[in-house]
C-alpha cells in the first residue's frame, strides 16, 4: 500500500475506522498494508516493549533502535534481554559521526553546549537516513505523554521523514501500557523503579521527584521536552524558529552543485541545503524540526 502526504480523507478514515481497536488490530493492519517496507522504531521504553511483544507476534520484520552511543548500561541490557526472550533481531541505527568525531568537529559534551544539534546528528538525521527506502514506521508515541503529544494520531504522514507513522499505542494510557507489561511478565528498564520514568541518553536523563511530570528528568533545566525525531508541523516550526520558513529558505544561497552539506543559517541558528530545487532547512535553535520546502 502507498500513501502520500495528501491522502489526508484516507488518513481520516483510518483513524476513524481503528480508533476503538486493540493495538494489536493496528499493528496487524500496519503488517498486511506495508509488509517489508513497515519499520518498528524503540527506544526500549515501557511502550516500546508493548510493541516489541506485539511485533513478535503479528510479525514485523524490522525493529530498529536509535543507538546514541550514550545509553545507560541498564537500557543495553534490557536490549540484549528482550532480543533473547522474544526472539528479535533488532536492527542498530548510529550516525555516521562518531562520539570521537563529534568531540573533535564540536567539541566535548555537545549534549551540555548544544543538545539540539547533539540530537539532530546523533538520532534525526540517522532515523531520516534510515526511513528513506520505508513505507510506514510505528513508534510507541501516546497522547497521555504530555501535552506535546496530545494530538497524537493513530496513522499519520511524517512529513518530515515522507512516509506513513502509525501509534498503534496513541489511545493508550501509562497504566494500560504497564498493565499488559504485568500480564504478560515483560522485562523493563530496572530505572523505571528508581525514579526514572522516561530514559534516555545518560548525559540527558535524570531521575524526577514523585510531584514532577513524568519527562522533567529529560533535558533537565534546558526548554528543550523533544529530541525532534516526532516535531514537524508547520506550528512548531514557526515556533521553533521564530522566523519564517520563507525568510529562511530565501537566506540559503543555492550552490553551483546540486547538493552541498548542511550550511549554518540564520544567525547559526538554522542548517540547510539545496538540493535539485528544494531547499531543506532545519532549526538548531531550540527544538530540532526537519522541514521540506519545495
Ligand atoms: S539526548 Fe542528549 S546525549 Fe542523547 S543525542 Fe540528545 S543531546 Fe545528545
Amino acid at each position: 500500500m502507498t500513501f502520500k502526504a495528501s491522502d489526508t480523507a484516507l488518513f481520516d478514515e483510518l483513524n476513524q475506522r481503528f480508533a476503538d481497536s486493540s493495538p494489536r488490530e493496528i499493528l496487524t493492519f500496519a503488517v498486511e498494508a506495508f509488509g517489508n517496507d513497515l519499520a518498528m522504531a524503540t527506544g526500549f521504553g515501557p511502550s516500546g516493549v508493548v510493541l516489541m511483544h506485539l511485533a513478535s507476534k503479528v510479525g514485523v520484520e524490522t525493529i530498529f533502535y536509535l543507538d546514541t552511543g550514550l545509553f545507560f548500561p541498564e537500557t543495553y541490557r534490557l536490549r540484549d534481554t528482550l532480543s533473547e526472550q522474544l526472539q528479535i533481531q533488532f536492527t542498530r541505527v548510529t550516525s555516521e559521526l562518531s562520539l570521537e568525531d563529534q568531540e573533535v568537529e564540536h567539541g566535548p559534551s555537545l549534549w551540555k553546549t548544544n543538545s539540539d544539534h547533539c540530537c539532530f546528528i546523533r538520532k534525526v538525521l540517522p532515523l531520516r537516513n534510515f526511513l528513506k527506502d520505508k513505507k510506514a514506521w510505528v513508534t510507541g508515541l501516546r497522547r497521555d505523554q504530555g501535552r506535546s503529544r496530545a494530538s497524537t494520531e493513530i496513522f499519520s504522514w511524517d512529513s518530515a521523514n515522507n512516509l506513513v507513522k502509525i501509534n498503534p499505542l496513541a489511545h493508550w494510557t501509562s497504566d494500560e501500557v504497564w498493565g499488559y507489561i504485568n500480564i504478560y511478565d515483560l522485562p523493563y528498564n530496572p530505572l523505571h523503579d528508581q525514579g526514572y520514568p522516561s530514559v534516555g541518553c545518560m548525559p540527558c536523563t535524570r531521575a524526577v521527584a514523585a510531584d514532577e511530570d513524568v519527562r522533567a528528568g529529560r533535558w533537565a533545566g534546558q526548554q528543550k521536552m523533544e529530541c525532534g525525531i516526532h516535531l514537524q508541523s508547520d506550528s512548531e516550526f514557526a515556533t521553533a524558529s521564530f522566523v519564517s520558513l520563507d525568510t529562511v529558505v530565501a537566506s540559503i544561497p543555492e550552490p553551483e552543485a546540486p547538493r552541498t552539506s548542511w550550511q549554518q543559517l540564520w544567525r547559526g541558528n538554522m542548517w540547510g541545503y539545496w538540493d535539485a530545487g528544494r531547499a531543506y532547512v532545519e532549526s538548531i535553535s531550540t527544538r530540532p524540526v526537519y522541514r521540506k520546502v519545495a
